[in-house]
């Protein structure tokens, strides 16, 4: 089995067997644990996806996904008939994270307010598997959400414009088409909207614990003490049903293409091909469903805040997804190209100076926000030398399957477990919370240090966890 040398925390996989490029895993030895083997297939078998160029990447945080690994990182050249996999964007189509910080320092939280902004949150946030409804939408007004995404949510009085800024892509993501978006999915969607939805989707209340790069922390408005919400979620069933529409729809595509692939959840279709069109328009409506609904995620967090607190002055720090694809431009053998950039369980990772960023965050490099688990740390990163793509990690990653993790502790013993060490909990589902026990992950100080040292991002503050609201 390939190890990482004792210097530097990268797997090299040589190409062979089919594999238009090599595998590159960063990770070091303790990240990769006993059995990295199923996970090293699975970057093998991304690097004979047609048209994919540079190499085939897995983030330090990578663990074995269906088809692509999460934390996989693959880019095809579209010009020269590169394909779009809908299993290298992942089921929960732009799931992501949102942070936000409140003017408020932990040493400012008096008697029961932290045990009430969690009630709050709890009360005004829904959560678990059920619908949403922090906005109820007409069929048609869907559908212009689907094209316009957080700006629709804005226009309408959910937010501010200063809230677009700090939203990828502006909140809206071009190229988006409500038509190819089926009639299943839109019920879902109709639903849903407005919902944080269950499993390792959570809202957390965290405490700025260490600010490791004063500099930067200062640009993205973060200060030691300070009290700061992370939210996770992202397209909820709409997504989902995009997605597994797309993987059925495909195969005409590849068929006509005479592409095979080693595993069916890597179906793809040529970027330039009428079903691989039509899968990135219902990508970018789910996208812009996912910006959305974490949009208005975040209002509802300020009226939790103005409620217990009396402030509703809770800035948006950043707002990040990491499940997609992307059209980008990048340098690849000395020329620019036009690639479709697949990052499934990774994160877009800027470098300073990119034209994307706003004029104030450009000389600092893209805010990535990194959630560990409940009840450790999570992390604020900086873009760093853009290697692979510009990405980096999206979390811990799991070490442990769900099934595993339930076995190894029941839910009420871990909750008692959690509330001990003083977090506050607000949970649906006691086997739901067992499933996502912190020992289920991975160590997330070694994933962003991992990170650091290979130059995908770099470290800005650490977050420790207050407490949690999950589904
Ligand atoms: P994914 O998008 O792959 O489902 O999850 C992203 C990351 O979220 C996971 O790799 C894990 O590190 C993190 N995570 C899952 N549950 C929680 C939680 O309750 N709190 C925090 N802070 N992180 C979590
Ligand atoms: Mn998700
Ligand atoms: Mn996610």
């Amino acid at each position: 089995m390939p190890q990482p040398a004792a210097t530097e925390p990268i797997v090299e996989l040589p190409a062979s067997e089919g594999m238009h490029v090599s595998g590159i895993v960063f990770a070091s030895r303790e990240l990769l644990g006993d059995e990295p083997g199923d996970v090293f297939d699975q970057v093998r078998a991304v690097a004979t996806l047609p048209g994919i160029v540079e190499a085939s990447y897995a983030m330090p945080d990578a663990h074995v996904g269906y088809g692509f690994p999460i934390g996989g990182v693959a880019a095809t050249d579209i010009t020269e008939g590169g394909v779009v996999s809908p299993g290298g964007v992942g089921f929960d189509i732009s799931c992501g994270v949102r942070l936000m910080a409140a003017p408020v320092a932990l040493g400012e939280l008096h008697g029961d307010q932290l045990g009430r902004l969690l009630d709050a949150l709890a009360a005004l946030v829904p959560h678990g598997t059920g619908p949403g409804g922090l906005w109820k939408l007409q069929r048609r007004d869907l559908k212009r959400l689907l094209v316009e995404g957080a700006e629709l949510t804005v226009a309408e009085g959910h937010g501010t414009e200063a809230d677009l800024a700090r939203i990828e892509d502006g909140g809206r993501l071009e190229g988006a088409r409500a038509d190819v978006v089926g009639k299943r999915a839109l019920e879902r969607g109709q639903s849903q909207l407005g919902s944080l939805g269950g499993g390792n989707h959570f809202l957390e209340v965290q405490v700025v614990d260490e600010v490791i790069d004063p500099e930067r922390a200062a640009a993205f408005g973060l200060g030691e003490d300070q009290v700061v919400a992370t939210v996770h979620c992202g397209s909820r069933g709409l997504g989902h049903q995009v997605c597994s529409d797309a993987i059925k729809q495909l195969q005409p595509a590849m068929d006509r293409a005479g592409i095979t692939v080693p595993d069916p959840q890597l179906a793809c279709a040529p970027v330039d091909s009428p079903e691989g069109r039509d899968y990135l328009a219902g990508m970018a409506a789910a996208a812009n469903f996912a910006r959305a609904n974490r949009q208005l995620i975040g209002e509802a967090i300020r009226d939790a805040f103005e409620d217990v607190l009396g402030t509703r002055d809770v800035r948006l720090v950043y707002d990040v997804n990491h499940n997609m694809a992307a059209r980008e431009r990048h340098t690849v053998d000395g020329r620019d190209r036009e690639l479709c950039v697949h990052r499934k369980g990774a994160t877009l990772a800027l470098p300073a100076d990119s034209p994307q960023l706003p004029d104030d965050l450009r000389p600092h490099g893209q805010p990535v926000i990194v959630p560990g688990s409940m009840g450790t740390s999570s992390w604020v990163l900086a873009g760093d030398t853009g290697r692979a793509f510009a990405s980096t990690c999206h979390g811990a990653g799991r070490q442990r399957s769900r099934a595993q993790a339930r076995k190894r502790i029941h839910g009420n013993t871990l909750r008692d477990q959690l509330t001990g060490q003083g977090l506050e909990v607000r949970a649906k589902s006691a086997a739901g919370l067992a499933e996502e026990a912190p020992d289920a992950y991975k160590d997330v100080d070694e994933v962003v240090r991992v990170c650091e040292q290979v130059g995908l991002s770099r470290r800005v503050a650490r977050l420790r966890p207050l407490g949690v609201v999950k589904g």
